[in-house]
């Protein structure tokens, strides 16, 4: 009841696209019967949570935030999302997002941006009063980041305990940084696809939205583990993934790529992370320079990568099986144009051309191919990293703190939203597990996080060294 009345008060926010309210009263109310019946519980019993919405939820609309997806009902859940309800978690609702989650800002869906609760935090409020950017009051709120914003701004906004979010170059971490919060990617494989609808098959990963890391571990304890339904799922045995608890990192060896040290990177961020960096120095743990050379190829991979995927995905929203279908019959092609047309907005339809034009057969070798070559050396730099002995690495999640709404839709910032994933989209091109944790308060007074990556499958490693220093 109270997270539903913090979701009301927080209409403004536009962090949630459906209240599953109904769901959600009938869910928690089980779960007390459950509880005061003394029968055994679930490890997610009674807690609220919500769920980006492109995540398929049985009978409650998945749309994607766009117009092809509108009023699209799935018959079947998510394989994370029926685990999470297996457990007894209450499904809060839908939460908003970049359309089909191709963004970093969760500015561009149908359902309009989602606003970062900081904006309207005491403290930031007062700073901004001195500064000359806060003619417009009621536009200038700052972005969430993204594509997950919605998650991010659902549990900042304390309407939630945790959220589902999908990071497939950064959408789960970079919208945590943005909010304060704890935001995790998997190690590929750990956690299944099944039911989330893919923006890049390769790369996309379920990750989570929390206040904590315990948090976190609890949730993906419960989501991790090989699914028949996901065949890039892992076989092998996979839990506990509950983080240790460290009391000494003096064995520790901390990693910090100075390919990270862009010009682009704030001053503020900047001095967090060397901050935190010596405060494992002081603390008795080896902290090394470290290279990742092809680090200056990851954003234009990527784009190769991606958009040849998104290409290929995209072909099955053709107005005949999902979703919208236009009401022109004047041919079966012109019915599909028209229909992709009206139903993708054109970040979308801009990443198919794209895509497209890297799968032509005069351009497959060229681009895909060499893009799918470079991947692998972006790969191969974490893997030698970590052979040489390092246990995780320390960078910063983003370049600044959350920018301002009207500083960030500026065409001249396309380009740096980007660019804003230089840290994070390399770890999804190599699969590997990575937590945002909230480190400090700029002096704006906004939350300012730093990122963990970890060797694949050491989730567990990476979210123990997060929980030391939390
Ligand atoms: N910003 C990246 C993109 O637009 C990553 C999105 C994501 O992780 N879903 O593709």
């Amino acid at each position: 009841q109270k997270c539903l009345s913090l979701i009301r008060k927080t209409k403004f926010l536009n962090a949630y696209i459906t209240v599953s309210e109904e769901v959600a009263l009938k869910q928690a109310e089980e779960s007390e019967k459950r509880y005061k019946e003394g029968q055994s519980l679930g490890d997610l019993d009674g807690i609220p949570i919500s769920v980006k919405d492109n995540f398929s939820t049985s009978g409650i609309e998945t749309t994607c935030a766009s117009n092809m997806l509108k009023g699209y009902i799935p018959p079947y859940n998510a394989t994370v999302v029926q685990k999470l309800l297996d457990q007894g978690a209450v499904l809060m609702g839908k939460t908003n997002l970049d359309e089909f989650a191709m963004g970093s800002g969760s500015t561009d869906g149908i359902f309009g941006p989602v606003k970062n609760p900081w904006s309207f935090s005491r403290q930031y409020r007062e700073k901004r009063q001195q500064t000359p950017c806060g003619e417009n009051k009621d536009s200038n709120w700052l972005i969430t980041g993204g594509s997950s914003g919605g998650s991010a701004a659902a549990v900042a906004a304390f309407t939630c305990f945790a959220a589902l979010g999908s990071d497939t170059g950064g959408s789960t971490r970079n919208p945590a940084a943005h909010c304060g919060l704890v935001g995790f990617k998997p190690s590929y494989g750990l956690v299944s696809r099944h039911g989330l609808i893919p923006l890049v098959n390769s790369m996309d990963v379920p990750g989570i939205l929390t206040r904590c890391v315990d948090d976190t571990a609890i949730v993906l304890d419960v989501l991790a583990g090989h699914d028949p339904k996901d065949s890039t799922t892992v076989q092998d045995p996979v839990k506990p993934l509950m983080p240790s608890s460290l009391t000494d990192v003096s064995k520790l060896c901390i990693g910090i790529p100075k390919e990270y040290l862009v010009p682009e990177l704030s001053s503020e961020v900047r001095s967090v992370w060397s901050k935190a960096a010596d405060l494992f120095e002081s603390e008795g743990a080896k902290v090394i320079e470290v290279s990742l050379p092809h680090t200056c190829y990851s954003i234009v991979c990527y784009h190769v990568l991606c958009t040849a995927e998104v290409a290929s995905n995209m072909a099955r929203f053709d107005g005949l099986e999902y979703g919208h279908r236009c009401d022109t019959n004047v041919s079966t092609e012109a019915m599909y144009a028209t229909t992709r047309r009206e139903g993708f907005n054109d970040v979308v339809r801009g990443r198919i051309l794209s895509g497209n034009f890297f799968l032509l057969k005069e351009n497959y070798e060229n681009y895909f191919i060499k893009a799918q070559k470079v991947r692998r050396l972006i790969a191969n730099d974490f893997v030698n990293v970590f052979n040489s002995g390092v246990d995780v690495l320390l960078t910063p999640t983003t370049l600044s703190e959350a920018v301002p709404y009207l500083e960030f839709i500026k065409e001249d910032n396309r380009t740096r939203s980007a660019q804003d994933d230089i840290f994070t989209q390399a770890v999804n091109m190599a699969g590997l597990p990575a937590v945002n944790i909230p480190v400090a308060l700029s002096h704006q007074g906004l939350p300012v996080g730093l990122q963990f990556i970890g060797p694949a499958f050491c989730d567990k490693q990476v979210l123990t060294v997060a929980k030391w220093f939390e």
